[in-house]
């Protein structure tokens, strides 16, 4: 069949004889795209990130369910301001607060199995008695919810007069899940600004009260400090510092790592730079 464009090369178009003439460009894209997308690995989800653990509570000791990151599956992008962690997939903050449905004991895993009978005693005085807790039943731990665990881990951690590493870690954390948080009504509801600067201001207030509360830990506690060794301790509070433009606080944090015998050379170099951030900023 020679097509119903034959003919054309008397007119000097003879390139186009036997083109299709109904083809359509744009759906031989879209189908090019669609079959590109079947080929590509399903997007990793936040519900295949997280198991259900069972734990006893240390105050009330009945046993609940707590969901928990499956830390082998899911993959560390890299770490943000204020030392915050990222992962492809899953706000893993979300999922570091254990809280007893029973009693309201809460506290972060790390912190979970440490505690006094004076301390268990002060939280069924306390928390127990008192608490009304909000029932979820979601696949995953919605931001509110997780918003929720924290301010209860929180509450914990100033009810047994936890250290104040503790508490200054809890509020470094309840930072990194508003930051989370954001990002996430920012991709998937932008409309929500005023929700967006609320959080953005809770994100600061948690960031300040995580900050002073370090510069009080490192006089009062030896390293690890939440976990975190000297140096890093310093870094964390050195850039929070420059955050809130307290330069007095960043400059001695800086220099203590420049001059810390320990200190391996790249958290040295991440130094200098928040160094030249800080002198830049000043400027501005
Ligand atoms: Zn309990």
């Amino acid at each position: 069949m020679a097509g119903i464009l034959s003919g054309l090369e008397s007119l000097g178009l003879g390139a186009l004889n036997g083109t299709d003439v109904l083809e359509d460009e744009e759906e031989k894209k879209k189908a090019a795209e669609a079959r590109a997308a079947a080929l590509q690995p399903p997007k990793v989800q936040e519900k295949d990130l997280i198991y259900d653990k069972v734990y006893t509570c240390k105050v009330c000791h009945k046993s609940f369910n707590a969901k928990i990151m499956k830390s082998g599956k899911s993959k560390l992008l890299g770490v943000g301001f204020a030392l915050r962690p990222r992962y492809e997939g899953i706000a893993a903050e979300k999922y570091d607060v254990l809280l007893c449905p029973h009693c309201g004991y809460a506290a972060l895993t790390k912190y979970f199995d440490v505690l006094l009978d004076a301390q268990a005693k002060l939280i069924k005085e306390n928390i127990s008695k008192n608490v009304i807790l909000t029932e979820y039943n979601g696949e995953i731990y919605g931001f509110d919810q997780a918003l929720e665990r924290y301010k209860l881990a929180l509450a914990n951690a100033v009810v047994k007069k936890g250290k104040v590493s503790e508490r200054s870690f809890i509020c470094l954390k309840t930072a990194w899940l508003l930051a989370s948080y954001c990002e996430n009504l920012e991709a998937e509801e932008p409309d929500e600004d005023e929700k967006i600067k609320s959080l953005k201001a809770q994100e600061e207030e948690y960031l300040r009260t995580a900050m002073d509360g370090f510069v009080d830990a490192r006089q009062k506690e030896t390293p690890p400090i939440a976990g975190m060794d000297g140096v890093t301790l310093d870094y964390l509070i050195a850039e929070l510092a420059v955050h809130f433009k307290e330069y007095d606080v960043a400059s001695r944090m800086i220099q203590s790592i420049l001059t810390a015998p320990g200190a391996n050379a790249r958290i040295k170099d991440k130094a200098r730079d928040l160094k030249d951030t800080m002198q830049a900023q000043k400027k501005a």
